[in-house]
């Protein structure tokens, strides 16, 4: 493979690092576990060809959308984006192939309908973006696939697409401040948060213990810190309401839920951990968490592909 950075073989290693961790707790999980790590491997490969290939595009006004709470990419015009969107269905669908056999047909189909141009990627990414969802249902159904099969490329391509950009933008949007429970970047909900380690540059006064919270973007990639005791999406600060879950055997993960508006996020202690883990690959090895929370009636902050546990 050209072009591929010292980085995505960082990321390559972390991913494999992470999921062996896991799988060697859990091997019950294999199955469930393996895809998306797959998929994974793949995504790094295309945000590292993507990043060689394609330049930061016009962000103007990008600042005064943050600093009036609107994330970067919500409600823009995504029309100058379109040849890294196309560069990532070009990659990322063949790959989801490979890895979901299951739903081959489909891709085949949706594939087909963007050939003929009959798939709006620019139009669909847009409506992702600003959770309007309008013409879903019906390129869905024109295509003779399931409107959540669509969403589930969808946000594969985007995700490739936007983790090209992602680092980039956030590293230029840095000074702004924002402590909302949404990503600045690309708006989308945490998939799993985390607890930091200590920063190492504690004050004479002052003891650095880590545990500062930061959440981390299914989608986009980008991480955004947060205050540990507030609710991501209602706000409740009220620590009555707050409680968490985590199986016995494994200290250093666990699920936060707010019972005020009962939804939950998984959560990763570094403090417990040598090695920073690759965050999606850990989101989708604590998914036995997923299951507890959901035994109990408590819904997921961020509907993802592994968390739709039926029954
Ligand atoms: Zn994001
Ligand atoms: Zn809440």
């Amino acid at each position: 493979m050209q072009n591929l950075t010292v980085d995505s073989n960082l990321i390559h290693q972390a991913i494999h690092m992470t999921a062996k961790d896991a799988l060697t707790r859990r091997p019950a999980l294999s199955d469930l576990i393996r895809p998306f790590v797959d998929l994974f491997f793949h995504k790094a490969q295309c945000i590292a060809h993507l990043s060689t290939h394609t330049r930061l595009g016009d962000l103007q006004g990008a600042h005064d959308r943050l600093l009036s709470g609107i994330p970067v990419f919500t409600t823009l015009q995504l029309a100058s984006w379109q040849e890294p969107l196309e560069m990532a269905f070009g990659w990322m669908l063949p790959a989801i192939r490979e890895t979901f056999p299951a739903i081959d047909g489909d891709i085949e189909a949706i594939t087909a309908s963007y050939r003929d141009g009959g798939l709006q990627l620019v139009v669909l990414s847009e409506e992702y973006l600003d959770g309007s969802f309008k013409h879903y249902e019906s390129a869905a159904q024109s295509i003779g696939v399931s409107g959540d099969t669509l969403g589930f490329v969808m946000s594969t391509v985007l995700s490739a697409a936007l983790g090209s950009f992602a680092p980039k933008i956030g590293a230029e949007m840095e000074d702004v401040p924002w402590s909302k429970g949404n990503c600045p970047i690309c708006g989308a909900l945490p998939s799993v948060s985390f607890l930091a380690k200590p920063s190492g540059n504690a004050g004479e006064f002052l003891k650095d213990s880590g545990g500062q919270k930061f959440l981390h973007c299914g989608l986009c990639g980008h991480n955004w810190r947060i205050n540990r005791h507030i609710c991501p999406v209602c706000d409740n600060i009220d620590a009555d309401l707050r409680i968490y879950l985590a199986a016995p055997d494994h200290p250093g993960e666990r699920v936060d839920i707010c019972r005020k508006c009962e939804l939950y996020l998984p959560c990763i202690d570094l403090r417990e951990r040598d090695a920073m883990p690759h965050l999606d690959t850990a989101a989708v090895c604590m998914v036995h968490l997923d299951i507890l929370a959901q035994q109990q009636g408590f819904r997921p902050l961020s509907n993802l592909p592994w968390n739709r546990i039926e029954g």
